[in-house]
């Protein structure tokens, strides 16, 4: 299990990693909001400890923006005061569940624990779409079982696609979630790399997968046969 924490505090910052480390939870931490939502955007984390007062970003900001784009990563948020309001907004803001400074650790691993529960059992590192399907643990996607050889971005990309099947994701959307908001690269980086994936589908037969929607963006989606023989 993968956990971000983003807390400005240097000290509580490495309290919690340590915690989280000797419970043998994989940890990125940063003190920094900014870094914070890069890292939520780029990589693929079980759950998300998020400080609500950050230098540049704060967390209700990047909890609203990784939503927006799609992201579901559970996250609980840590706030200093024990404010209804703040702790409404967090939580209507798409937050899973929130602790109030200062906390005990076994608060925290409880709480985590809490929100992972199943995630272990029923979390999918493999997923399928018709003949189509991404395996997180080799990185790369296959189509009947054959190995298509993607590149990073290319594997996101297909993986953002299957994980979103039959649902149109707009042009940004893509963008944000693949490329994070740092990137200096345009949103036509987005047709760029849609195009590269077409090819590689398209030596299968199975480039028309990928539908453009018109001035909009991209949809996954085979024919009613393609799907239904799997
Ligand atoms: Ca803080």
């Amino acid at each position: 299990m993968k956990i971000l924490v983003v807390e400005d505090e240097q000290a509580l910052l490495h309290s919690i990693e340590k915690i989280l480390k000797e419970e043998n939870y994989y940890v990125d931490g940063t003190l920094n909001g900014y870094d914070g939502l890069q890292l939520a955007q780029q990589n693929i984390y079980d759950a998300i400890i998020l400080d609500v007062m950050l230098p540049e970003i704060d967390g209700f900001s990047i909890i609203k923006a990784l939503r927006e784009s799609s992201i579901r990563t559970p996250v609980i948020f840590l706030t200093a005061k024990d404010s209804v309001v703040d702790r409404v907004r967090g939580l209507d803001l798409g937050a899973d569940d929130y602790l109030t400074k200062p906390f005990a650790a076994p608060e925290l691993l409880a709480r985590l624990r809490v929100l992972l529960r199943g995630k272990g059992d029923n979390y999918e590192a493999e997923v399928v779409y018709g003949p189509l399907k991404v395996n997180e643990n080799e990185y790369d996607g296959f189509i009947h079982d054959q190995k298509l050889n993607l590149t990073g971005k290319e594997y996101l990309l297909l993986e953002y696609f299957i994980r979103n099947k039959e649902q149109i994701l707009l042009r940004d959307q893509i963008f944000n979630r693949i490329w994070g908001f740092s990137s200096e690269s345009g949103l036509n980086v987005v047709d760029v790399y849609v195009h590269h994936l077409r090819k590689k589908l398209s030596i299968f037969q199975c480039d028309h997968f990928i539908k453009t929607v018109r001035g909009i963006g991209f949809m996954l989606k085979g024919d009613e046969e393609d799907v239904s023989k799997n």
